[in-house]
């Protein structure tokens, strides 16, 4: 395929202005699957995806397509809407030469829009504007066109109306997409130098990496080497992505791609490395930054006997993330297992969804916490530790104030999108929040004033900003006063259950999680105090009374089949029990403590 007939796109948006929805009919229309009601976000290929909704990994499609009586090669790159997953978004970009940016129609710009138009821009890519879902009926593309012209500095006759539900004009976005996006700057004569911008692990073939191909070709047979760490392979199979794999004899400068070249490992394709020739080493294309995990947890076997099983589940779910990161951990509680960090709260969620229903595997996840760091000031320790500043990402090992002179959590800096008749009631809860705010400005967009709220948080608090038009970056670390709260049942401290709070809200806290514990544990067979603690002072209790009635007391005489059938439920319930000391505890008891009512 010459590289002028050639064109490498992605579509970006905010979380549900219909990406999934536009791929599907781009891929209808251009005959890479056939037309028919089923073809319900065709990219979304894990099941957690279609029931969540949202594009976990990024995927890619080959599409073949005439216009001007020529025929177009248009690779189409997903990428995943959340903002846990905007590192994937910036890796598809760097393979790309343009963009779909697709805005509701009804709701218009997001915040989403606005930080993935900026990835898009600041990598200098051609930007199509696309309204989306103009057949519903209080769509106002008027306005939105307004706002795109306002916000983005694009002209408003650039945008193009559609309907990807209904397929209303969606030609004109192919069209678009050969005549607006430039084609990408490779030259076939070039060395071969290829883009590694995904990989995924296939249980019979290894590693599939997903190449974009910036210079020369490659075929069957060659020795190719990673720039990163300069390991050498054969190219077993190579092809295009329609969207299912197509093996083809060789790929071309400008295509987009798979390779598999024997690689045991997703931490072997590091995600933008460059590929070249053993004999014909070229200059390293410039890398990504690496994913940093910011949310960590506890996971652990609901029985040890199960534990093997479980490990072979995480390495196997592991093998297709490298942006988890995998610590053997221990607790007196819950015994061995696992401390895993991830990109965000909805990156975990997902993850152990993925682990419960593709490897069939029972989790206990522990309560989630922020990577804290502690300077400290006991010459012992630092020897120790060979270095004054530690990070915290296990509650159970945040050390005491008496051995450290300063605490320090990590913050974001996030920007929230509304109008301005909003601005008091977003300003009250970033207070409650403990936000501060470097900046607000206003955008006058059309008749409502569209407010950029720039603001500090603390990363907890994202759990229920994420829920309204916020996106956000890492900023670092600021000072905060910090305290572990332990929580007793019965007196014993559970490890698994201890968190890290701010000292002026630990009173509350402790309360709200003995209320939650109340709520989620079951009666037993004695009462059970649930206390929070800090340090040997109890802050908080509540207790559960023990449950007098057998549940057989209920049945009287003979009826075997109510007897059996209240048997089987209370085995049930015991499935998803935990034993600790004498107490049993619900598994998602251990997620849910810290969960707002
Ligand atoms: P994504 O999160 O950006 O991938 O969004 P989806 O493609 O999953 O779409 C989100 C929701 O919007 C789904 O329920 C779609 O059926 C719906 N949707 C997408 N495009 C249109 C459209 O043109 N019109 C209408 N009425 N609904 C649409
Ligand atoms: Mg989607």
């Amino acid at each position: 395929f010459p590289v002028d007939k050639i064109r490498n796109f992605s579509i970006i948006a905010h979380i549900d202005h219909g990406k999934s929805t536009l791929a599907d009919r781009l891929l209808e229309m251009t005959g890479a699957i056939a037309k028919t009601d089923k073809n319900k976000q065709v990219l979304d290929k894990l099941q957690v995806e279609r029931e969540r909704g949202i594009t976990v990994k990024a995927q890619t499609a080959s599409l073949f397509y005439s216009h001007h009586g020529q025929q177009y090669l248009l690779n189409l790159i997903d990428t995943p809407g959340h903002v846990d997953f905007s590192y994937e978004v910036s890796r598809s970009i760097s393979a790309c030469q343009g963009v779909l940016l697709i805005v509701d129609a009804n709701q218009g710009i997001q915040a989403q829009t606005v930080a993935n138009f900026y990835l898009a821009f600041e990598a200098q890519l051609a930007i199509i504007p696309v309204i989306n879902k103009i057949d519903l009926r209080n769509a106002d593309p008027e306005r939105v066109e307004s706002q795109i012209e306002k916000v983005f500095d694009i002209p408003r006759e650039e945008c193009i109306r559609i309907s990807a539900k209904l397929g209303t004009n969606v030609e004109t976005v192919l069209k678009a997409v050969v005549d607006r996006i430039p084609p990408p700057l490779a030259c076939p004569n070039d060395p071969f130098k290829a883009l590694v911008f995904d990989s995924c692990f296939d249980h019979y073939r290894g590693v599939v990496t997903n190449v974009a191909l910036f210079g020369g070709q490659v075929k069957k047979g060659d020795r190719i080497v990673s720039a990163h760490h300069s390991k050498t392979y054969e190219v077993n199979e190579l092809g295009l992505l329609r969207p299912d794999e197509h093996p083809t004899q060789r790929l071309y400068a400008g295509q987009v791609g798979y390779i598999i070249a024997g690689m045991k490992d997703v931490k072997e394709a590091q995600i933008g490395d460059t590929l070249h020739l053993q004999d014909q080493p070229v200059e390293a294309l410039p890398g990504f930054k690496p994913a940093k995990a910011m949310v960590f947890a506890g996971m652990y076997p609901m029985d040890q006997s199960e534990y093997p099983g479980l490990r072979s589940a995480i390495e196997r779910l592991t093998l297709n993330d490298s942006s988890v990161t995998v610590q053997r951990d221990s607790s007196l509680a819950l015994g061995a297992g696992w401390r895993l960090g991830f990109l965000g709260l909805l990156h975990m969620e997902v993850f152990n969804q993925r682990l419960e229903q593709e490897h069939n595997a029972s989790v206990i996840v522990t309560a989630p916490t922020v990577p804290y760091k502690a300077i400290l000031s006991s010459a012992k320790l630092i020897k120790e530790h060979g270095s004054e500043e530690i990070t915290i990402v296990n509650p159970a090992q945040f050390p005491d104030r008496g051995v450290v002179s300063e605490y320090l959590e990590p913050v974001v800096l996030g920007t929230i999108l509304t109008p301005d008749s909003y601005t008091g009631k977003i300003m009250s809860l970033c207070l409650v929040r403990e936000a501060r705010y470097p900046g607000i400005q206003a955008q006058n967009v059309f008749k409502e004033t569209l407010l950029f709220f720039i603001f500090f948080s603390s990363l907890k608090s994202l759990e229920f900003l994420i829920l309204h038009s916020f996106d956000y970056e890492n900023a670092g670390y600021q000072t905060a006063e910090l305290i572990k709260m332990d929580i007793l049942l019965n007196g014993n401290p559970v490890e698994e259950l201890a968190t890290v709070v701010h000292r002026n809200r630990a009173y509350s806290t402790g309360k709200s999680m003995c209320e939650r514990l109340k709520d989620t544990i079951p009666r037993q067979m004695f009462e059970i105090a649930v206390q929070a603690a800090i340090g040997s002072k109890i802050i908080a209790r509540e207790t559960i009374k023990a449950y007098r009635k057998n549940v057989l007391a209920k049945c009287y005489g003979g009826d075997i089949t109510r007897k059996m059938k209240l048997l089987k439920k209370q085995a049930e319930g015991k499935k998803k029990m935990r034993l600790i000391g004498r107490v049993e505890v619900p598994k998602d008891a251990f997620i849910n403590v810290l969960k707002r009512k």
